[in-house]
């Protein structure tokens, strides 16, 4: 027998069964002990919440031959039918895909024949709210005359985008997330079942992460256990959906709202050497900036959170403040369609992290000429000079730079260019300050630094600047720092020396 998914396996199949849904549950058995099963239904509720379940449930119990109370018997030619999916009166339409919009637009017409083998003929329309304006017109007008011998269920995760006209012709049941303890709860009934060893702790890990979709949960245990054997504990659970323990994401999220570059790219470097998932990673940091900020606002609802409170998240999240969570997240979040355009993860969260820090550096710090007015190798702060020398049209040398690089710190030079070169100092001008950033980290600038000298020569030096951008300071921006409070910059004097640099041009970056 082919492999059946945990989900498929153990999909309830009686009113009783269902988790999580209990007025909902209750509701419909009524109707059905009473003969009130309305013609219409609208299930709304997010993914994984049982609505698809309901309502082939529903289908079960108003065709059973042989009901049981409210509940179909499950063994009668009817009930198996509907359960092995070979039922013709059983209409399932994906108003996603093109052939349900074609199934919707010849639906008037086939609603008037009676069932073929069935009592009722029911149609489940799943992501009902993705129909066109057509088919909900065709679809209004059978449910404004709707044949006795056919119900309806409209299952959505957006009902507000069903029309009213339609929404107010059904009987409507919003599905309520489920509870993480029922998810755990039900999964801990699976690996009973399915006779493997998991630690409880692993399952409730699992529940959380599902988020209060029980179709969710059972495919990760489901992926978890065709990956991990016979046993899984809490640390092979984080290891196998490679994901970042509680304290790698209380650890990070302070390095970056504390705004540590140092400290969040080695934290980084870390997780990604233990072979951690940077996509899980991002979605752990997510649900954790999302905790932080509802601690930091007192709400303290365990069943909200999904699980006990993290006193460290709370004092984050009272020390970052909403805007700069806000602002994490929302960059954190921006990924995902870069993500799927196969960015690098890696070096995406990185600048993604960079350029969230809670106390940005505003400033891109640049080892430069010791200039004739240094006195004494004093370090002197002076507003960017014009290019020395122009570096027109293609140079082979910054092609062979890159060549000689390896793929990351190569990577990092993609959107910058060679501007100048004058006296052995190397002028590179990135166009995301980000970049110029990661370059100054210390594996990489002595890399960089390497292939300079092998190139340019065993002399050159190296200056690194933002590309040059309007400033167009907000309203209600900080005041531009002056000189003195630049150099007092721990990370202007950490590059400084990093880069033995005698004096230092400092040069604005674009955005704030
Ligand atoms: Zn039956």
């Amino acid at each position: 027998m082919a492999y059946q998914t945990l989900y498929l396996k153990y999909r309830s199949q009686k009113f009783g069964e269902l988790v999580g849904q209990d007025a909902i549950a209750q509701t419909l058995k009524n109707a059905v002990e009473q003969s009130r099963v309305a013609h219409a239904y609208l299930f709304s509720g997010v993914r994984g919440t049982g609505k698809t379940s309901t309502a082939r449930i529903l289908a079960k119990a108003i065709n059973c031959l042989n009901l049981q109370g409210a509940e179909p018997c499950g063994v009668c030619t009817n009930c198996v039918e509907i359960g092995s999916g070979a039922a013709v009166d059983l209409i399932e339409i994906d108003a996603a895909s093109n052939r349900g919009i074609d199934e919707i637009r010849d639906l008037r017409e086939r609603v008037k024949y009676l069932p073929a083998v069935l009592k009722v003929k029911v149609y489940i329309i799943d992501e009902a709210h993705m129909l066109t304006t057509e088919a909900f017109n065709a679809l209004l007008k059978t449910l404004e005359e709707p044949p006795p011998h056919v119900v309806f269920v409209l299952a959505t995760t957006e009902p507000h985008k069903i029309p009213l006209t339609v929404a107010s012709r059904c009987q409507r049941f919003d599905f309520r997330r489920i509870e993480t303890g029922a998810i755990a709860a039900r999964l801990a009934m699976i690996v009973d079942q399915e006779k493997v060893r998991v630690d409880p702790g692993s399952l409730a890990l699992l529940a959380r992460l599902a988020r209060g979709s029980m179709r969710d949960g059972i495919t990760l245990l489901d992926q978890l256990i065709s990956q991990g054997g016979e046993e899984l504990t809490v640390q092979k659970t984080h290891e196998l959906l490679g994901l970042a323990d509680p304290d790698t994401l209380v650890r990070m999220l302070a390095s970056v709202t504390e705004g540590d570059a140092a400290q969040t790219l080695g934290q980084l470097q870390t997780f990604y050497d233990a072979g951690g998932d940077v996509r899980q990673l991002v979605r752990g940091l997510l649900g954790a900036i999302r905790e932080a900020a509802l601690l930091s606002v007192g709400y303290k609802d365990q069943e909200g959170l999904g699980g006990a409170p993290s006193a460290a998240l709370e004092k984050i999240g009272r020390a970052a403040g909403r805007n700069a969570l806000l602002n994490l997240w929302k960059g954190l979040m921006e990924m995902e369609p870069e993500l799927r355009k196969g960015a690098d993860a890696r070096l995406l969260l990185e600048v993604t992290l960079l350029q969230n820090m809670s106390q940005p550096v505003p400033l891109l710090v640049t080892p430069a000429l010791p200039a004739a007015d240094a006195v004494g190798g004093e370090r002197v702060i002076e507003p960017a000079m014009a290019p020395a020398e122009s570096v027109a049209g293609p140079d082979a040398r910054w092609d062979a730079l890159k060549n000689r690089l390896p793929k990351p710190v190569a990577s990092l030079l993609m959107d910058a260019r060679l501007v100048a070169v004058r006296d052995g100092l190397v002028r590179i001008e990135f166009r995301y300050p980000a970049h110029a950033e990661l370059m100054q980290k210390a594996s990489n600038r002595e890399t960089m630094l390497a292939a300079v000298r092998d190139i340019f020569g065993p002399d050159a030096r190296l200056e690194l600047v933002a590309a040059d951008k309007p400033a167009e300071p907000a309203a209600g921006s900080p005041p531009a720092r002056t000189s003195a409070s630049i150099a007092d910059d721990p990370l202007v004097k950490e590059a400084m020396n990093r880069f033995d640099a005698t004096n230092v041009r400092v040069t604005p970056r674009g955005r704030g």
